[in-house]
């Protein structure tokens, strides 16, 4: 079967007034397994919440394409897509300014549950009232949820509304832009916790969207890493401490402070982010890089595999049958 999603060498551009435009995402690949949790993770800027936006329709790539189950979705922005779309849906950065407040929740859920049935599937068993309970007991809130206003919950309650209001659409496949950031740490682990269930009993994939590695490395099951608009790698969370093949995702795990206080690698990286409207040239993650070397500075690497379904983007894996550390590849 084909894989949950499919991001095929999408480019997103802004246009700008007098300057120059910027290549927000520019030209990315990604796959996401069926049921399969997969963190896209990278400083901020680097174009994650763009990509995300493309993903679902809410920005229109100006090339590539988004492969759905197997079927390559309209280029159209999500208003005039089809409505079994639905299925592919989106939780965004701040629960709550995405819910009414003006409305209860349980008004909320059930709109959400009447435009999914109002689409090609049937409505599923039992009246509105029941769906709206079962969708609230799904994510851990009592049936009486419903009765109350946005503002009556904490942070993390409102999270798990904002991903109740997603599931209504029965979906196969949820986009979360930084879905964890804003809460405090138990808040934050206990939503970890509802959506690796989730993803489990639902056989749902999640893209789970942060700036912070440290986060969301427990809990999924690949890591996606941006860099300036680019995917620089893709790799198993298992691999990822062994044998993380990119420099930046070195470096990136290398600021992950362990639990004994000592940090794995040194850090590495030099310097901000650059300008996303004028990239260096060649890898543009070359001015940070401690290896690069002259090609990098002249040539763009694209994603190359290296085996068992891994990629990475960088010329110091050119030619590489399996995957290893820049720091032993540099030093051979
Ligand atoms: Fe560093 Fe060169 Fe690899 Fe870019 S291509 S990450 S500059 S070694
Ligand atoms: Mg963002």
């Amino acid at each position: 079967t084909a894989p949950a999603l499919e991001v095929k060498d999408v480019e997103v551009v802004y246009e700008r007034r007098d300057r120059d435009p910027v290549r927000a995402v520019a030209g990315v690949s990604l796959t996401v397994g069926r049921g399969q949790i997969v963190g896209l993770v990278g400083e901020s800027g680097c174009g994650k919440s763009t990509l995300a936006k493309a993903i679902v329709g809410l920005e229109k790539p100006r090339a590539g394409t988004i492969v759905f189950e197997g079927r390559e979705l309209s280029p159209l922005t999500r208003r005039a897509r089809p409505i079994e779309d639905t299925r592919l849906q989106m939780v965004f950065q701040n629960p709550f300014s995405s819910l009414n407040p003006r409305r209860r929740i349980g008004a909320q859920l059930a709109e959400a549950l009447q435009m999914a049935w109002s689409g090609s599937r049937a409505g599923g068993d039992g009246s509105l009232r029941e769906r709206v309970a079962a969708l609230l007991e799904l994510v851990g809130l009592p049936a009486s949820a419903s009765e109350r206003y946005a503002h009556q919950f904490s942070g993390g309650q409102r999270q798990r509304i904002a991903i109740a209001r997603a599931l209504a659409a029965d979906p196969t496949v949820i986009v979360l832009d930084e879905p964890l950031s804003s809460l405090d740490a138990s808040a934050q682990a206990q939503i970890a916790n509802l959506l690796v269930r989730l993803s489990r009993e639902l056989d749902l994939a999640l893209v789970l969207i942060s700036h912070d590695l440290a986060i969301v490395q427990h809990i999924v099951d690949e890591v996606a890493v941006m860099y300036l608009g680019k995917l620089v790698e893709q790799v198993p969370s298992g691999e990822l401490w062994q044998q993380p093949a990119h420099p930046y995702t070195e470096a990136l795990i290398g600021a992950i402070p362990r639990a004994d206080g000592e940090r794995t690698l040194p850090v590495a990286l030099a310097g901000e982010v650059p300008d996303p409207s004028a990239p260096p040239p060649g890898c543009r993650f070359h001015p940070r890089c401690p290896y690069a070397f002259d090609k990098c500075r002249v040539e763009e690497p694209a994603q190359l595999p290296i085996g068992r379904g891994r990629e990475v983007a960088c010329w110091l894996h050119e030619g590489a049958v399996e995957p290893r550390r820049p720091s032993e590849l540099a030093a051979a």
